[in-house]
């Protein structure tokens, strides 16, 4: 492990002015992920900046418009939260269905959101060619072992495309934030912002070394959970195909919403995970829904119009079929509305 500098933050401004000092600096949440990277030699940051006592970030709360989950909220405080369990269960399905108990007692909101991807060739510093971790290096996965990879809206230009990046965003917790509209809230030197989820995370482009579009000296200050997405709370689901039933990460996720009107869906949430750089959504497939009952023969249209375009490699292929499959069932559940008590395991 490389050497670096520890500082704690004392409070948000401090985090961000220390941040916007050293452009090599990093903040530390949970460190479930950023110490692991360190380890490997992937990430080689020269200041760890502590933010965990930051304790003004570490609260949910009701607000005006939904509720306000501070960026240190832990994966398992926020999964088992009385009212997220009841407004927002797609959330806390995702939630439940990621990494164990001790991970998610240690993980915050704000790191989960900026987890990197599980990529073999990102996570392995002795491989030679990645353009995530080494940009211009090329791309080992491409024409690799490329199981877990991203089959929609990746950048292939060959494995010696300075571009080529086809590695998938890792999280569960993403994806059920992109399906609600969550919001990320930001602070930075200039003040404060908010974005979107769905705008938070990139798609590869010409930039595959970022997976975010926050900057380097803002610090995630909490998630807005609109109360709108309340109205999926009856009739949502999370399903999670993975290798083992637990303690895996997904090969194809899906959080499924739908507001039923009578017997016709009146709006629908939808974000896959595991086949993209980013919580994958599809404006066709939830207007696809819109209208229509609530069947096998809605869930397939809107399925196909969510795949439209996936490109498959040598190992991940089947991750197209298994993920309309999956788009299928975990409306049907949603539609009787099962309510969920984690993830399926698949076999893929
Ligand atoms: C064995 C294992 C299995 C796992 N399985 C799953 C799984 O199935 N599903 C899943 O979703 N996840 C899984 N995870 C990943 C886990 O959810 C993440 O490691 C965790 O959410 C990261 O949160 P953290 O607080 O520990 O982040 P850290 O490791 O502390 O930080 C991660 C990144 O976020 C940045 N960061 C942290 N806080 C902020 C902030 N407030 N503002 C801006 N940047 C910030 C850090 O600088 C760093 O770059 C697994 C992890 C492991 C080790």
């Amino acid at each position: 492990m490389n050497p670096f500098a520890y500082e704690r933050a004392t409070a948000p401004e401090g985090a961000v002015h220390s941040l916007a000092a050293d452009k090599n600096a990093k903040l530390l949440g949970g460190g479930t992920n950023l110490v692991d990277l360190m380890k490997q030699d992937v990430e080689r940051p020269s200041t760890l900046i502590d933010i965990t006592r930051l304790s003004a970030l570490a609260h949910i709360e009701a607000v005006e418009g939904g509720h306000r989950v501070g960026a240190l909220v832990r994966n398992s405080d926020l999964a088992n939260d009385g009212d997220v369990r009841k407004t927002y269960p797609l959330l806390s399905q995702a939630l439940l269905a990621g990494a164990s108990a001790q991970l998610r007692n240690l993980a915050t909101t704000g790191g989960n959101l900026m987890q990197r991807t599980r990529c073999y060739y990102f996570y392995d510093s002795a491989l030679p060619a990645c353009n995530k971790r080494a940009p211009g290096s090329g791309c080992g996965a491409v024409e690799g072992f490329n199981r877990v990879h991203a089959v929609l809206g990746q950048t292939d230009e060959g494995p010696a495309g300075a571009h080529t990046c086809i590695a998938t965003n890792p999280s569960d917790m993403n994806v059920a934030l992109a399906a609600l509209h969550a919001v990320v809230e930001i602070s930075g030197p200039k003040g404060k912002r908010t974005m979107p989820v769905r705008e938070f995370h990139r798609l590869v482009g010409k930039t595959p070394q970022l997976d975010t579009n926050l900057q380097h000296d803002e610090l995630i200050t909490g998630v807005h959970l609109p109360a709108s997405a309340a109205k999926f709370a009856a009739n949502s689901y999370y399903l999670k195909a993975r290798d083992r039933q637990s303690y895996a990460f997904a090969l194809v996720s899906v959080a499924a919403g739908l507001e039923m009107d009578g017997g016709s869906i009146k709006s629908v949430a939808l974000a896959l995970g595991g086949v993209a750089h980013k919580p994958w959504t599809s404006e066709a497939a939830e207007k696809a829904m819109i209208g229509k009952p609530a069947t096998e023969e809605t869930f397939k249209a809107a399925a196909a119009a969510a795949m439209q375009g996936a490109k498959g490699y040598e190992h991940n292929a089947f991750k197209i079929e298994l993920a309309k499959s999956c788009i299928v069932r975990a409306f049907t559940l949603a539609a009787q509305g099962t309510g969920n008590h984690g993830a399926e395991g698949a076999a893929a």
